[in-house]
Formats: C-alpha cells, sequence, structure tokens
C-alpha cells in the first residue's frame, strides 16, 4: 500500500499551489481533481491581479509559485492600475488566455516528478484518533497520506441558480462535491454558504465595437514574475460601454424571477463584485453602471462583459443585454449564473492552514471562505508548504502581517473568521506602503530560499537588486547641487519633492538612472521614508487598544478613509473600546489606526479649545 506524503483535493487555483510548493519541499505529492481538463480553470473573469490581489500575485511569485509564471505565459493584455495614485500602490493587472491557462498549469505540475494527479472525485476523509489517515474516491479507492489539503473552491454543495430554476453543480456543467461537505461536517467542522455569480459570455462577431470606447493595454507595465522580462508586443485591449435606464427598467421589471430577489437565494454574496440586479437596486441613483467587455483569449469568439453578473433568467438575460449600446444584437454562449457554495470557518485553522480539529488536515482557498484566484493561489501556497513542513517535522512557515499581503491574508481569516466572501484589500493591510508589489521580491525570497524553495541565482538576483537599491540611495544622500537657484540640496533631498521623479535627476547621475521596478523601489523609499517609519510607529503605539474608548455617540462615517462596509459594521456594534472594534469581522487594524487618529485629533482640538476659551 503506497502512502503519500500529501495529498492535495482539487487543481483549481489553490491546488495548483500547494502541489507545487510541497513538491519542491520534496515530499511526494497526489493531486487529485474532478477533471484533468480544468486544472486552474478561471470561473469567473479571464484576468489575474489588480489592486493588492497583484501583490499576493507578486508574494506568491517571489515565494517561487506559480500564478505569476502561468498568467505571463497567457497574459493578451496587461494594465497599470492606480496609476493616478502614488507609486507605492501602483498594481498590476493583466487580462488571460482562459484557454490556455488551464493547459499552462498543467504542465507546470507535470514538470515535477513528485506530483502524480488522477481524475477522482473525493467522497471520503479517513480520520483515525483525529489524525489524518487519507482519503477515498467515488470509485471506492482508498489513497492513504500523512497529510491532506482541501482545496475544493466552489464545489463543496453547491447549488446553480439562473432565474427560479435551481440545480446542483460546482460549476456550470461540473459536479458539486455534497459528499465530501458531508463528510466535513461530520468531522465536527461548523460550515456556512456564501454566493457568487458571474455574467453571460458572449459571442464576439455580435457584437458592435464602434459604439464602444477602446481601452488599450498599458505597454510600460512589468510582467508578473520577478523572472521574466517582458510582455507580449501586439496585446488585445478591452472595450467599455454602460448599462441605462432601458436596461434597468428590464430588470426592476423581472425581480420577482430573481432567485436573489425572491429569497431563493439565502447565502451572502461578494460585497464588491455585486450582481447587476443588485447595483440597480441597491444603487437607484445611477443611472448607468460600467461594463468592461474582456477578450477570453487570443483566438477566443468569447468576450467577459465584466459587470453584468446576474443570475436572472436567460429570457431576461437577453433582454437586459440588448439593451446595452454595442449589444443590441449579442449573441450568449453561456448564460450568466449564481451560485451558493459551502465553506468551512476559517477559525477552526492555525495560520499554518492546517485544522485545529484534525492534525494534518488543511484547507486552501475558496473553501476558507475567500473569493478570487489570487487569494487562493496565496493560501494554497502557504498550506502547501506547512503540510510538506509537517512532514518533515519542520518548523512551521508562517508569514506576519507586516511581512507580507499573504500575512494579511491569513491572519484575517484564522483569527477573525467570515461572515461574507473575503476579497483582498490594500486597506486590510496596516502597513500599506510597505507591502507593495515591487518589493515582494525583497521581501520574501530571502525567507524562501532559507526554505529551499527558490535556487542560489534566484535568490542573488533579489540580493543584487536590493543592494543595488541601497547603492542608489547612499549616492543620492552624498551628490549636493543647487536647486532651484537656492541653496544647495542632496539629491535624496530634491527626490523627496512631491513633483520630482528620478528621471528628472539624470543630469546629475551621468544620466544613468535606472528604470522600471527599480528606479520605482528609489524613488518610493525616498518619497514615502517618513510615512513608511510612521507606519511601524503607529502600529507599536497601539499596543493598549483594550483600554482605548471609544464614545458611545461616534459616528464612524465621520472617521476618514473609512470604508462603507467598515463605517456599517461599527455603526451597527457600537464596540466600546479599540480592542472590541478589532475583534469585529471585517474590522481591519487599518481601519483602527484611522480610528485611533480620529479621536486623538479630536482630544486635542477639544483640548485646544478648552486652552482658548
Ligand atoms: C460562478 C462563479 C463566479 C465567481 N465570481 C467571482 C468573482 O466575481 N470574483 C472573484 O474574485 N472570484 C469569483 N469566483 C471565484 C473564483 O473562481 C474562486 O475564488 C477561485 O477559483 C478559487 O480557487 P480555488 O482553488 O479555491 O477553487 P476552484 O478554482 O473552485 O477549484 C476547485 C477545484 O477542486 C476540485 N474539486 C472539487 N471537489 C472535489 C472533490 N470532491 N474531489 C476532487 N476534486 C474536487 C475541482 O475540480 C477544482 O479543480 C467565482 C466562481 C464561480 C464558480
Amino acid at each position: 500500500m503506497r502512502k503519500w506524503d500529501v495529498i492535495v483535493v482539487g487543481a483549481g487555483h489553490a491546488g495548483i499551489e500547494a502541489s507545487w510548493f510541497a513538491s519542491k519541499l520534496g515530499v511526494s505529492v497526489l493531486v487529485l481533481t474532478l477533471s484533468l481538463d480544468s486544472i486552474g480553470k478561471l470561473s469567473c473573469n479571464p484576468a489575474v491581479g489588480g489592486v493588492s490581489k497583484g501583490t499576493l500575485v507578486k508574494e506568491v511569485d517571489a515565494l517561487g509559485g506559480l500564478i505569476a509564471k502561468i498568467a505571463d505565459k497567457c497574459a493578451v493584455g496587461y494594465r497599470r492600475l492606480n496609476k493616478s495614485k502614488g507609486k507605492a500602490v501602483w498594481a498590476t493587472r493583466a487580462q488571460v488566455d482562459r484557454f490556455l491557462y488551464p493547459k499552462i498549469a498543467r504542465s507546470f505540475l507535470e514538470s515535477q516528478r513528485n506530483i502524480k494527479i488522477l481524475e477522482a472525485k473525493v467522497d471520503k476523509i479517513l480520520v483515525n484518533n483525529r489524525k489524518i489517515k487519507g482519503v477515498v474516491t467515488n470509485f471506492s479507492e482508498a489513497f492513504y497520506g500523512n497529510t491532506v489539503i482541501i482545496c475544493a473552491g466552489t464545489f463543496l454543495n453547491s447549488k446553480l441558480h439562473i432565474g427560479l430554476s435551481s440545480f446542483s453543480g460546482g460549476r456550470l456543467g461540473e459536479l458539486s462535491s455534497d459528499e465530501l461537505f458531508k463528510e466535513i461536517k461530520k468531522l465536527g467542522f461548523e460550515v456556512k454558504h456564501f454566493k457568487t455569480g458571474t455574467c453571460a459570455r458572449l459571442d464576439k462577431r455580435t457584437i458592435d465595437f464602434s459604439k464602444m470606447m477602446e481601452q488599450a493595454p498599458h505597454y510600460d507595465v512589468e510582467p508578473f514574475s520577478f523572472d521574466n522580462e517582458s510582455t507580449p508586443k501586439n496585446q488585445l485591449s478591452c472595450f467599455i460601454t454602460y448599462t441605462n435606464e432601458k436596461t434597468h427598467k428590464v430588470i426592476l421589471k423581472n425581480l420577482d424571477r430573481s432567485p436573489l430577489y425572491t429569497g431563493k437565494i439565502k447565502a451572502k454574496g461578494v460585497r464588491y463584485c455585486p450582481s447587476l440586479e443588485d447595483k440597480i437596486v441597491k444603487f437607484p441613483q445611477k443611472d448607468k453602471h460600467q461594463i468592461f467587455i474582456e477578450p477570453e483569449g487570443w483566438e477566443s469568439l468569447e468576450v467577459y462583459p465584466n459587470g453584468i453578473s446576474t443570475s436572472l433568467p436567460f429570457d431576461v438575460q437577453i433582454d437586459f443585454i440588448h439593451t446595452i449600446p454595442g449589444l443590441e444584437k449579442a449573441e450568449i454562449l453561456r448564460p450568466g449564473y449564481g451560485i451558493e457554495h459551502g465553506l468551512i470557518s476559517p477559525t477552526q485553522l492555525y495560520a499554518t492552514l492546517e485544522s485545529k480539529l484534525i492534525r494534518g488536515l488543511f484547507f486552501a482557498g475558496q473553501v476558507n471562505g475567500t473569493t478570487g484566484y489570487e487569494e487562493a493561489a496565496a493560501q494554497g501556497a502557504i498550506a502547501g508548504i506547512n503540510a510538506a513542513l509537517r512532514v518533515k517535522k519542520e518548523k512551521p512557515f508562517i508569514l506576519r502581517r507586516e511581512q507580507a499581503m499573504v500575512g494579511v491574508l491569513i491572519d484575517d481569516l484564522t483569527t477573525k473568521g467570515v461572515d461574507e466572501p473575503y476579497r483582498m484589500f490594500t486597506s486590510r493591510a496596516e502597513f500599506r506602503l510597505t507591502l507593495r508589489e515591487g518589493n515582494a521580491d525583497i521581501r520574501l525570497t530571502p525567507l524562501a530560499y532559507q526554505l529551499g524553495i527558490v535556487d542560489k541565482a534566484v535568490y542573488a538576483k533579489v540580493k543584487e537588486k536590493s543592494e543595488k537599491i541601497e547603492k542608489y540611495i547612499k549616492k543620492l544622500k552624498s551628490i549636493k547641487v543647487v536647486f532651484d537657484k537656492q541653496k544647495k540640496f542632496s539629491l535624496f533631498e530634491i527626490l523627496k519633492r512631491p513633483n520630482i521623479e528620478f528621471s528628472h535627476l539624470k543630469s546629475y547621475l551621468d544620466d544613468r538612472v535606472p528604470q522600471g521596478v527599480l528606479g520605482r523601489e528609489v524613488e518610493i523609499n525616498v518619497k514615502y521614508e517618513g510615512f513608511i517609519k510612521r507606519e511601524l510607529a503607529q502600529i507599536k503605539n497601539l499596543t493598549n487598544i483594550d483600554k482605548i474608548k471609544v464614545p458611545p455617540s461616534l459616528d464612524f462615517s465621520k472617521v476618514p478613509s473609512l470604508s462603507r462596509e467598515v463605517v456599517e459594521k461599527l455603526n451597527l456594534f457600537k464596540p466600546s473600546t479599540l480592542g472590541e472594534a478589532l475583534k469585529i469581522s471585517g474590522i481591519t487594524p487599518a481601519a483602527i489606526v484611522n480610528i485611533y487618529n480620529y479621536l486623538s485629533s479630536k482630544r486635542k482640538r477639544r483640548k485646544r479649545r478648552i486652552y482658548e476659551s
């Protein structure tokens, strides 16, 4: 009887990284998944990255993972988001070829000799004395393992909704894992259901793009992976159109056929990716909603109309789509649908993503209540590494909140749990300026090298980058010039000024200013030096948060920079101390810092008034 070191159930974005990282640590890995053809299938939009999600992608890459490499190999267009904001928060997003992605993902896994992949449905979990023993498939074959990682995504006890019709399925056309869900419940795990949804896919040949605005790709964006140098030459554009009053009328008229508004769908949905019907009902003052027509691949005739996710009946989908400029004759190739799926409460996991209930049983990805490929990949990396380390009886690998966005994600999940689908946001991190895309390799590759999951050449390249940045900063401090016809300043002081960019200093540096990410990192380190230091200091000041009182009359909507979600929750729960506020699910340490600053400034203002009167 063969015994595997790590058994990974599911080969979505979490399963891919979990098996890859475990195999990199030299242990034997068995991947069991429902279909070999849908390894890393992009269930929803054909895009990877975005604000803070791009940082997760780069962090997984810096650790030696796959999501960045796969995305780069099949990217059809890159864009830089947050361009109007400071360079520290620039973010990368790429449209990818949805048909190539699974092929590339599979070939990466197949390149590892110690990974075996098998098409099988896991129905049972074998446990003895609260210790994992293995799994049993739907064809009654038992596979034994020292550790098991469940990465079953949206497939646990899942139900799809199109209008008032509903049927079992993990994705349209795929099975739901009902037996596995029952097993998880039977083992004593607390479970719940969330809801998500997707839009109809349209036939490109039936769209009039001349009525839409073209959104061209950005050619100056670096690829996702730190290993790659360039992006494709001729990239594909997206196109922008809008809904209008007619669209909204069609939808409002048919709400009695919506599973969301008739109470058929009971589970909580993704707050930040609402369905079109949700947007129209919740924001009646808005007379239009933006839609991005995204390419699904280099040669695909399908396009993805991002922004019109729906679970309305098929005929209503046709009707409302035909009211949209450019889509008057659009034909649907796949209907949009809603999905309710099971998950476990992630507070039942350690920061390694091993469960507290069963030794050796790990959970990663959407099964932990997250949404998104990037969030799943990040968890897969941590679960894969730690399952292998458990087998090797080595110290666990945990990333702290100040080290990585991955650390923020896992800390939030395991300490606060989820009461709605969890998506990564920059605002969830208290060290926003430190946890950037551009320094993910400097922050994490040395740790991965110590673990033995990236090789010496990769580590040497990162070390060189880091040394170059330091050298440039030293140089900027050492060169003093007369600037603005005033007195002498160092180039470092000059670069700190708001409108000065590194490239403006070219003439003082023998015309040699590093380009791309290197130049940007030097600039960020100089410009944000003070802010970064303040970030660290603020958090250290908050050790006594249980004693810091929050006045009952405080209207949280007055506190600057709090998201609508945070304000709603705080106004509802009315915490009496900052410590109590932090315990509320969804309340980020960054939000606590904002409230603390607001209360302090109010207190100071009050003191000043008393003093002045
Ligand atoms: C309809 C829909 C809409 C979505 N909309 C959005 C969105 O708007 N925004 C967003 O960020 N994300 C969205 N997502 C979520 C996104 O697709 C997931 O977050 C991401 O794919 C999760 O990755 P994962 O690896 O956890 O799971 P998945 O990608 O779901 O992969 C799960 C894997 O587990 C396998 N599996 C399941 N059960 C078993 C079993 N019993 N035995 C063996 N293998 C099994 C499956 O075959 C699959 O390979 C949507 C998903 C769906 C289905």
